[in-house]
């Protein structure tokens, strides 16, 4: 069995006030739900993160790391400052990063790669547009994101990822895939893993993301190889993140 994952990517919102006091709300609300649950903040605060969760269930992460391991990147972020801050995950390859940023899926792999030898838990994005599955090519475009991670890291190493099924046209937009849509998605996605490492496929989290709400969540959640949500938007009020997580 697969223990769900609730990660809240916070994307560029937050200040330290209001912060803390989503933070408190969560810790406050989290009972024995029998879900891991984590928050992907801002870089600047993951001191605060750090400082404030320290000691409690709630693990934290960033949204994006370097490829690099120091010296003259300016705007750059390492690996080795993320965990120092104590992060436990970091987002690879969101669709806003790939879309925005230009991040292609040979520049996602090496950030999975570097969050892996950080010993950092790489959470992998991937998902299609709304033209792209239209198209009939959803299944071609994810398992070809997911492809050039797996390519870039040995065998044994797949078992420490997490992957997230984001349909971009589902991000931010109030449209949910539909469960049956989104268990489609996420049965391609292990059968690809399952080509790389048979064993670790069946423990590799696959979470869900893209509007992502308590009302469904549950229905969401109740798929066979959904493992989890990450969540934008309901992340950012600690009734709604907690209603998600309960809904486990
Ligand atoms: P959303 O964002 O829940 O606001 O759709 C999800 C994400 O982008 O990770």
């Amino acid at each position: 069995m697969r223990h769900k994952l609730v990660i809240g990517n916070w994307k560029m919102n937050g200040n330290r006030a209001a912060n803390t006091a989503l933070l408190s709300g969560i810790v406050a609300g989290l009972n024995d739900f029998g879900a891991d649950c984590a928050v992907c903040v801002p870089a600047p605060y993951l001191a605060q993160c750090q400082a404030e969760l320290a000691g409690t269930p709630v693990a934290w992460g960033a949204q994006d790391v370097s490829i690099h391991a120091g010296g003259a990147y300016t705007g750059e972020v390492s690996a080795a400052m993320l965990q120092d801050f104590g992060a436990t995950y970091v987002l690879c390859g969101h669709s806003e990063r790939r879309g925005y940023h230009h991040e292609s899926n040979a520049l996602v792999a090496q950030k999975a790669v570097v969050a892996l030898a950080a010993g950092l838990t790489p959470v992998v994005c991937v998902g299609e547009s709304l033209a792209e599955r239209e198209a009939g090519r959803t299944d071609e475009v994810i398992c070809a994101q997911l492809q050039a991670v797996l390519d870039a890291i040995a065998p044994e190493a797949v078992a420490n990822i997490v992957l997230a099924y984001e349909p971009v046209w589902a991000i931010g937009t109030g449209k949910t895939a539909t469960p049956q849509m989104a268990q489609e998605a996420h049965r391609s996605l292990r059968a690809c893993l399952a080509n790389k490492h048979a064993g670790a496929a069946v423990a590799v989290k696959i979470l869900y993301g893209g509007s992502m709400k308590p009302e469904n969540a549950k229905e969401l959640m109740a798929q066979p190889d959904i493992d989890g949500g990450l969540i934008g938007g309901a992340a950012l009020k600690s009734s709604d993140f907690l209603g998600i997580i309960q809904a486990v």
